[in-house]
C-alpha cells in the first residue's frame, strides 16, 4: 500500500488527493460492492460514476460488442450517436433537443459557458461560491475553493453568489438567493463585463443538498431571463434520475434551463459527458465556435451511454431512488433522535446525508468528528465521504440499485461508529 501511494506521488506528482487517511487499494466491482487487494469487501455508498452499479453486465457488454466493432473518431456517419440523442432528448422538456457530447462535465459546462457568450455577446457568469464545475482554465475559475493560481485575467468576468443553505439560511422560497443574483447580474451590467449565465447545480450538490421546495429556483430563474441571460443547470452530479422524483433535477426545480451539461453517470464510468440544449443556441454557438470533439460520442461511447439510459429503465432505478432515498432519511432522522451531534437529515432521492454539530442551538460544526466518523466507516466496509462549507455532513450517494438491505447495513454499522467514535471523543 505505502510503495503504492509514494509510486502515485512520483509518478502522478503531489496533491493528487486520495480519499482516507488510508486510501483503499481498489481491484474489483460489482453493483453496489467493491473489494480492496486484500480481498476485503466494501458497501459502496458514495460513487455516483457506476450509476446502474459496478461493472454492470449490459454496460459491459454493450461497449465490448461495440469495440470489437468499430471505434473511431466522431467525423463519419454513425448511427449509435444520433440514436443515443434522440433518445437522451426524449427526457427533456421543449425546447431542449439537441446535443453535444464530450468525454468530461468540464468540457460540457465550458462549451455551455460558451454558448451563453455566443447567445448574449456578454461575459458575466455567476455562479454560487462552494461548488466545483470542472477543470478547464475557464471552468476552474467558478471554483472559489480551488482559485487557479495564475488567472488569465478571467476574474472580472465572475461573480459569486452565496451557496444556498436550509440548515442556517432562511430562504424557504428562493426569493433571497433570487435577489443576490439579480445584485450580481446588475454588478456584472455595470461593470461592462455585461450578463450572460448564470451556472448552477439544481440541487447544489456539492454544497450540501440543502432542503428545498419544489420550484425554490424560479425566481433566480425569472431573474436570469429577465436580464437576457443563459440558465445552465451543471446536472453532471443530479441527472439520470439520482432525484428521485424527476429524471432531470432541474425538472425537480421547476424550470427549464438553457443548457443542461451532463457527465459522471452517463457512461457509468466510461468517458462519456455532454450537454442538451435547444436548437437556436445550437445553431448560434456552431456560428460563432467552431467546434470539435475526437472522442465525444464516438461509437463505444455512445454505446455504453446506451446501455445506461436502457438499464436505468429496465430496472425501474428512478424509482428506487425514490423509494430508498425516503427511507433513508426515516433512517438517519431516528439516529438524529438518539445523537445530538447530528444536527440536520438531508435526503433528495438517492443522496442522502446527516450534518454533524457540536452543539446544536449554535450548529457549531462538528468536522473533525465527520472526518473520524467516514475513516472509522472505511474500516468498517462501508465507503461513504464528506461535504459542504465545513466538511461536516456525511455525503451518501450510492450506486442507484442500493437496495432496502444494503441501507440497513449502513445505518447498522453507522449507528455503531457514532456510538464509538462519541465515547472516543
Ligand atoms: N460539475 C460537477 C457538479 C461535478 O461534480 C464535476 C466533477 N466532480 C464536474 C462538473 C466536472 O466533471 P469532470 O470531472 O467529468 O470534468
Amino acid at each position: 500500500m505505502s510503495d503504492l501511494i509514494a509510486r502515485r506521488r512520483a509518478l502522478l506528482g503531489p496533491n493528487v488527493s486520495t480519499f482516507y487517511d488510508d486510501p483503499v487499494h481498489v481491484v474489483k466491482g460489482e453493483g453496489v460492492w467493491l473489494w480492496d487487494a486484500e480481498g476485503n469487501k466494501y458497501l459502496d455508498c458514495y460513487n455516483n460514476v457506476p450509476h446502474v452499479g459496478h461493472c454492470n453486465p449490459r454496460v459491459v457488454e454493450a461497449i465490448c460488442d461495440q469495440a470489437r466493432r468499430l471505434n473511431t473518431h466522431t467525423r463519419y456517419l454513425h448511427e449509435g450517436i444520433l440514436d443515443y440523442v434522440e433518445r437522451l432528448t426524449a427526457t427533456f422538456d421543449a425546447p431542449l433537443d439537441t446535443a453535444i457530447m464530450t468525454c468530461t462535465g468540464s468540457e460540457a459546462n465550458d462549451i455551455a459557458l460558451r454558448m451563453a457568450e455566443a447567445m448574449t455577446g456578454k461575459r458575466g457568469i455567476v455562479a454560487t461560491d462552494a461548488t466545483y464545475h470542472g477543470n478547464t482554465t475557464l471552468v476552474s475559475h467558478l471554483s472559489r475553493n480551488n482559485v487557479p493560481a495564475v488567472g488569465f485575467g478571467l476574474d472580472q468576468y465572475l461573480r459569486h453568489v452565496e451557496a444556498p443553505d436550509s440548515y442556517r439560511i432562511h430562504d424557504p422560497d428562493g426569493q433571497r438567493f433570487a435577489a443576490q443574483v439579480q445584485e450580481a447580474i446588475d454588478a456584472h451590467e455595470a461593470s461592462g463585463a455585461g450578463f450572460a449565465a448564470l451556472i448552477v447545480c439544481p440541487l447544489f450538490l456539492n454544497e450540501g443538498f440543502p432542503a428545498q421546495a419544489e420550484g425554490w429556483l424560479k425566481p433566480a430563474a425569472e431573474a436570469v431571463r429577465r436580464a437576457g441571460g443563459l440558465l445552465i443547470a451543471d446536472e453532471v452530479q443530479s441527472g439520470f434520475g439520482r432525484c428521485g422524483s424527476h429524471f432531470w433535477a432541474h425538472q425537480k426545480q421547476g424550470v427549464t434551463p438553457d443548457v443542461v451539461c451532463m457527465g459522471k453517470p452517463m457512461g457509468n464510468g466510461h468517458p462519456v459527458a455532454g450537454l442538451v440544449t435547444t436548437s437556436e443556441i445550437m445553431a448560434r454557438f456552431r456560428h460563432a465556435f467552431r467546434y470539435f470533439n475526437t472522442f465525444g460520442g464516438n461509437p463505444v461511447s455512445s454505446a455504453a451511454a446506451m446501455a445506461v439510459l436502457e438499464e436505468l429503465e429496465a430496472e425501474d432505478l428512478q424509482a428506487n431512488a425514490s423509494r430508498i432515498g425516503r427511507l433513508a432519511a426515516e433512517r438517519l432522522n431516528a439516529l438524529a433522535g438518539k445523537y445530538e451531534i447530528i444536527g440536520d437529515v438531508r435526503q433528495s432521492g438517492m443522496v442522502f446525508g446527516a450534518e454533524f454539530v457540536t452543539d446544536r442551538d449554535s450548529k457549531t460544526p462538528a468536522s473533525a468528528f465527520a472526518g473520524r466518523v467516514i475513516n472509522t466507516m472505511r474500516h468498517r466496509g462501508i465507503i461513504l465521504s464528506r461535504l459542504g462549507r465545513h466538511a461536516n455532513t456525511l455525503k451518501i450517494r450510492p450506486p442507484m440499485p442500493f437496495g432496502e438491505a444494503h441501507l440497513e447495513l449502513l445505518i447498522d454499522t453507522l449507528d455503531d461508529v457514532l456510538a464509538e467514535t462519541l465515547v472516543s471523543a
